[in-house]
């Protein structure tokens, strides 16, 4: 067989699953109930580490007695517990912290203000749109819009 190799995660404890005679019962074709591998779940010592792993990670298959579209569901009505994690020292983390509804950790924080300062030394040309660093702007009318150069101030 080719393809990526899967890791199992690493848990602490005795994943029921990983010893199971059929390991294709966590991985039911379309149609076919899962009830076999939740009923092991249901009774798998580390089936809460299981289920942060999996709400992580977008993985096929049941995992802690979960299918995919169970865990979906899970992330929207539960957003702030199991939302993806936030990615710290970036403008996008910043983000991910206010929908959570908390404040930007110091590193999101900075992250965010130098993004807002990026994009205001930024500035668009008026007459083909395209953006550019505000000091390179003037340079720009004069090459590629010369009959335009007295509307910039
Ligand atoms: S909860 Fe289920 S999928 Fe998760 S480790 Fe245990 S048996 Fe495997
Ligand atoms: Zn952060
Ligand atoms: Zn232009």
């Amino acid at each position: 067989m080719t393809g990526p190799v899967f890791v199992f995660p690493r848990f602490d404890g005795n994943p029921l699953c990983a010893d199971a005679d059929d390991p294709d019962l966590w991985f039911p074709e379309k149609g076919n109930t899962a009830h076999a591998a939740k009923n092991i779940c249901s009774r798998c010592e580390v089936s809460d580490q299981c289920l942060a792993w999996a709400m992580e990670h977008e993985k096929a298959g049941i995992w802690s007695g979960l299918s995919e579209t169970e865990r979906r569901r899970l992330r929207k009505t539960a957003p702030r517990r199991y939302a993806k994690p936030i990615r710290h020292g970036t403008d996008a983390g910043a983000s991910q912290h206010r929908r959570r509804g908390e404040d930007p950790c110091p590193s999101c924080t900075r992250a965010a203000a130098a993004a807002l300062a990026a994009r205001q030394n930024r500035d668009q040309c008026p007459v083909c749109g395209g953006w550019m660093l505000k000091a390179n702007l003037r340079r720009h009318m004069t090459r590629r819009h010369p009959d335009a150069q007295e509307n910039v101030a």
